[in-house]
């Protein structure tokens, strides 16, 4: 992987994928070695390598994947690669994408949940929703179709029985994204403990809020 100088390729973006999925564990929104992240190159993308603990990788273990199939690094890729590849592929507004197991996404997860309109943050994922893709095995192409589904005309969804998975402009973004969806998943787990159903917004209040988040908010324009 290291060119013939020495010099290891998007060193800068592999060391950013390291930042981004320590933040993610330090955040608490995903623990231990579970969840993976990919970040767009020319070509291709860097992904983080399958099973390793975060703490331990350094540059040359991220592994560089290009949609025509070449491989390359030591390491083993992700066993997500495919809904990385599927994704970056298919979505030409998405340059990175982060894949978490946190708690509170978890937890509506497993009862396969959409999450309404019962708070105007809903509406950071792109939609009035946001899905929870059905149920299939980690690492498979079926997964894959079925994320890329539950992901039209949005930046996130649950994945059923697993965890969420988000894509963004950049990891930065990706990562702020995946922290407001942990929250809210861990708020409407507390609403519906109460045994109360919220209240929900109507599709006119959402439409208000894109709109507000169209003219700008919260990080600055730009990746
Ligand atoms: P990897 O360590 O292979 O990326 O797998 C973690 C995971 O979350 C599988 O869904
Ligand atoms: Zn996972």
């Amino acid at each position: 992987m290291r060119s013939a100088g020495g010099v290891i390729p998007h060193l800068e973006e592999r060391e950013e994928l390291i930042r981004t999925v320590r933040r993610m564990n330090a955040l608490g929104i995903n623990h231990g070695s579970s969840g993976n992240a990919s970040v767009r190159i020319d070509g291709g993308y860097l992904i983080t390598p399958s099973g390793l603990a975060y703490e331990d990788l350094t540059p040359s273990d991220i592994v560089e994947m290009r949609f025509d199939g070449t491989v390359s690094g030591h390491q083993k890729p992700s066993s997500e690669w495919r809904f990385h590849h599927d994704l970056l592929a298919a979505r030409p507004d998405f340059n990175a994408i982060l894949h978490t197991h946190g708690v509170a996404v978890m937890t509506l997860a497993c009862q396969r949940l959409e999450l309404p309109p019962f708070h105007y943050m809903i509406a950071m994922a792109g939609g009035n929703t946001i899905r929870c893709a059905e149920y299939a095995t980690y690492g498979t192409q079926a997964l894959s179709d079925n994320a890329l589904d539950a992901m039209r005309d949005r930046k996130a969804c649950l994945l059923a029985n697993h965890g969420l998975l988000v894509g963004e402009v950049s990891l930065r973004r990706a990562l702020a994204l995946a922290v407001e969806i942990e929250t809210l998943c861990d708020t409407y787990a507390r609403i519906l403990q109460t045994g109360a159903p919220p209240i929900l917004l109507s599709d006119a209040e959402m439409e208000e809020v894109r709109a507000q988040f169209a003219k700008g908010y919260g990080l600055p324009p730009g990746p």
